[in-house]
């Protein structure tokens, strides 16, 4: 080709007005694909918006996280040709080890570039400037290599590529991004399957918009989330001795419209005709500016069965059961997309239960040696949780009951039922204060503040102390000139102590009756001590802390009860 003709063709090329799809559908290739030998905008068209994420004016970062075997790899060799025929700058391709992805360039990134008429006409001629490592166009170079310090530093990017990013070491992502060297055309593309919850890729997917797949009811129009709950089946599937009947099993999967309850079989013709309708949704309405996020489970994926997921997913269940959680966390990250949260459990004992019971005490009957009792509530939005709980002068107590009342009346009626005097009637005022303050003051009850504070200061006698409680103080409570008695204590303080007295053995007893419900034994292991980062200090610090998703109310009333026996001095007070 002449000079002249040369330069009016390459013009022509740079001034292409289409979007990156259309580019791709005219040039792009894959010599080695089972589904497609050429780009085809219908066959994974969960990868269109984020192509065209990459190749905006707007967008900084995207990151996909998406099932394996839904296209990640295709979608950037896709990219990386129209990056060197179209938006050329400087790119840096990573991915977990130099060999890893020298094997890619090499097998697969070469080839289709070789396809690709744009970019093997601008191959360098010199043939030592194509190698698997570096790529020296005569108008920009690509760089790729493993996640390490070397690969990842010095060189100034426009493009910055990770690829399998949750392999990667923590840190790492970190360099990646610092590549570009504050250029303002820079692009950050992270691609990955769902990772564990401690990397630091979630803090990258969640800064962006989150946007999640989903797909319209052909029925209803209805839009809604690629859900695997959406995926039901036969769970009676089964032979006499419990053994699953796969065919059976197969046969009655169904995917299920959330608004008219239509039913979608697992065929790949239906499951293509959803791929047809699906779109994404934002979840994060404040997302940091041209960052993108997005998110695609494998039940999305039309070509991968619904049945195999179901099967992976009752085989992980059952190795979950046996012990094994890693088959559930592989699905979670790997099919669903998603992050996998260690489930943390408590390191206390299970309760151990005293021989008596609830009913020996129905009737108010006092211990031997009794001091004090007080009844601690917890206070929810449309209920409360409560316990009531006894204490000798040496300290050792015993829980006489545990509920959870819907209402103030119901409250009354077991502090008369327990003979709780008006004072040991304590209510956590953490929520709704005011109705708190207001609902004690009627009554002479005591409202309660954990705290975060170590301890409160007390005059005694010469000298100042330091106590896990509060004096008691008094608030103005309603319009009608009532007065509140509260006090505060230190959450941590009287936590410490509540865990040391439950443990099996101690020297002051702390019982539980042998019928104390499932629900109170489940709350009083919903807590555990932690490593946590103090925002003001900076300093690591061990504190309680409540374990995802289980509800600790009950651990608060007992924790409010033996705060109220510090007060009345039955207990020690952490005298500092
Ligand atoms: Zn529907």
């Amino acid at each position: 080709m002449n000079p002249l003709a040369q330069g009016i063709c390459q013009g022509i090329r740079l001034a292409y007005s289409g979007t990156v799809l259309d580019w791709a559908e005219a040039n792009v290739r894959f010599p080695a694909s089972d589904r497609a030998s050429r780009f085809d905008r219908t066959v994974a068209p969960w990868m269109n918006e984020p192509l065209l994420a990459a190749t905006d004016d707007e967008t900084t970062q995207l990151f996909i996280r998406a099932a394996t075997g839904a296209g990640k790899t295709t979608y950037m060799e896709t990219l990386a040709c129209f990056i060197v025929a179209q938006k050329p700058g400087p790119t840096l391709f990573v991915g977990q080890t130099d060999d890893m992805v020298k094997d890619w360039t090499e097998s697969r990134l070469l080839p289709i570039f070789r396809e690709c008429e744009p970019v093997h006409s601008l191959f360098p001629e010199d043939r030592h400037a194509l190698r698997k490592t570096t790529i020296l166009f005569p108008h920009m170079v690509l760089f790729a290599g493993g996640a390490n310090i070397t690969n990842l530093q010095e060189k100034s990017m426009r493009y910055c590529i990770g690829d399998e990013v949750w392999r990667w070491k923590n840190g790492m992502i970190r360099e990646l991004k610092a590549r570009h060297h504050d250029r303002w055309n820079r692009k950050t593309i992270l691609v990955s399957q769902g990772w564990d919850s401690t990397h630091e890729s979630s803090e990258e997917w969640e800064s962006g918009t989150r946007e999640v797949y989903g797909w319209e009811c052909p029925a209803c129009k209805h839009w809604q989330r690629y859900l695997f709950d959406a995926i039901t089946w036969d769970n009676d599937a089964k032979d006499e001795k419990g053994v699953w009947l796969w065919d059976r099993l197969q046969d009655s999967i169904r995917l299920t419209c959330e608004n008219c309850k239509a039913e979608y079989r697992d065929n790949a013709s239906e499951r293509r005709t959803l791929a047809g309708t699906a779109s994404y949704r934002p979840l994060n309405p404040h997302p940091v500016r041209g960052v993108r996020s997005f998110e695609i489970p494998a039940y999305a994926v039309w070509w991968i069965p619904w049945f195999s997921l179901v099967r992976e997913f009752l085989e992980a269940n059952e190795a979950k059961h046996s012990g094994n959680t890693d088959p559930l966390r592989q699905f979670i990250q790997k099919r669903k997309a998603q992050v996998w949260v260690e489930e943390v459990t408590s390191d206390m004992p299970e309760i151990a239960c005293a021989d008596y019971s609830k009913s020996e005490y129905v009737e108010g009957q006092k211990l031997d040696g009794e001091v004090h009792r007080f009844m601690a509530v917890d206070k929810q939005r449309d209920h409360f949780w409560c316990v009531v709980r006894a204490f000798r002068a040496d300290g050792s107590s015993r829980l006489l009951h545990e509920s959870r009342p819907l209402t103030w009346e119901t409250l009354d009626a077991i502090s008369a039922q327990y003979g709780v005097p008006a004072r040991c009637n304590v209510v956590d005022a953490g929520y709704d204060t005011p109705v708190v303050y207001e609902q004690c003051a009627r009554r002479g009850w005591t409202a309660s503040h954990g705290s975060g504070q170590d301890g409160f200061w007390h005059q005694a006698q010469e000298r100042r102390v330091r106590r896990f409680v509060s004096k008691i103080e008094a608030a103005q409570a309603g319009s009608h000139g009532l007065k509140a008695a509260y006090f505060f204590f230190a959450n941590e303080g009287v936590k410490d102590k509540l865990s040391a007295l439950r443990q099996v053995e101690t020297a002051v007893a702390w019982e539980v009756p042998r019928d104390v419900s499932d629900e109170y034994r489940k709350q009083m292991l919903s807590e555990i001590k932690k490593d946590v980062i103090n925002a003001k200090t900076k300093q690591v610090e061990q504190r309680w802390v409540r374990i995802s998703g289980k509800p600790n109310h009950l651990w608060d009333c007992e924790c409010i009860a033996l705060a109220a026996a510090m007060l009345a001095g039955v207990l020690p007070t952490g005298d500092v």
